[in-house]
């Protein structure tokens, strides 16, 4: 894993440490496999979480890094559930945008259970937005930022089912996601205890629920598995073929 800071394709910010892999993680492989690189960004450090310390998370995050081959992952500590759109917390998250220079940035939905999840959202958002004003200045190791707003901001779903106005074929890379989601171990059931769920995704059903909505997800675009994606805007055709393919004439 590089630590350098070099523009990648994609960056993916997270609420809590493990929510990206568990909502988009086998899209970042795709991605991958295509030849791009991906970094992720969580925005805290998942301390008021039920179970496991911000230390237990923070090595778990470090091998789903590793195993899913980010180029790099970032861990803000904003404070778990202090996730207000304050002008610091703005900033922090603008600077890794400008550092980055992603051309897509994957957050939380802004219609979801967790308050964090819709605060994050939120200001993710609003931080791709003001991370392209040539006035906003923010520095980074003494020296001003450049200007970048992300072409594309696309919301992962979680928790509550929204209706996806994409959906990617995650048929060859579900599989291998689930390495990224299961070296989060602290956060769900190991076979053979017989501890509490204390969690909803600690429960024994929780990773075959998932499974089972990337099944229906796959289903509705005729693939194995899919994942489901909101935009923030809509979605461009440029290449009309290369959106939808066919044999050309010629
Ligand atoms: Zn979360």
């Amino acid at each position: 894993m590089k630590q350098s800071p070099e523009k990648v394709y994609a960056l993916a910010f997270g609420a809590h440490p493990d929510d990206v892999e568990l909502a988009c993680g086998a899209t970042l492989l795709k991605i991958i496999s295509e030849g791009f690189s991906v970094a992720v960004c969580d925005l805290t450090r998942g301390e008021m979480g039920t179970i496991g310390t911000p230390e237990t998370r923070k090595t778990e995050a470090a091998q789903a890094t590793a195993l899913m081959g980010y180029h790099c992952r970032r861990s803000l500590d904003l404070g778990d559930s202090k996730l207000f759109p304050t002008e610091e917390n703005l900033a922090e998250i603008i600077k890794v945008i400008r550092e980055f220079r992603p051309d897509v940035v994957f957050a939380n939905s802004p219609d979801e259970r967790h308050p964090d999840h819709v605060k994050a959202s939120k200001l993710v958002t609003e931080a791709c937005y003001y991370a392209g004003l040539q006035q906003l200045a923010t520095t980074l190791n003494g020296t001003l930022q450049k200007p970048h707003r992300p072409a594309h901001l696309l919301y992962y779903i979680q928790f509550k089912h929204l209706e996806p106005d994409i959906i990617v074929d995650i048929s060859e890379t579900f599989e291998a996601s689930r390495k990224g989601v299961l070296a989060f171990a602290s956060q769900f059931y190991q076979e053979g205890t017989t501890e509490e769920a204390k969690t909803l995704i600690k429960r024994p059903e929780f990773l075959t629920g998932l499974e089972a909505r990337a099944r229906y997800f796959g289903e509705q675009i005729g693939t194995r598995y899919g994942e489901g994606f909101k935009l923030s805007t809509k979605l461009a055709i440029s290449s009309f073929s290369t959106a939808f393919p066919g044999t050309p004439n010629r």
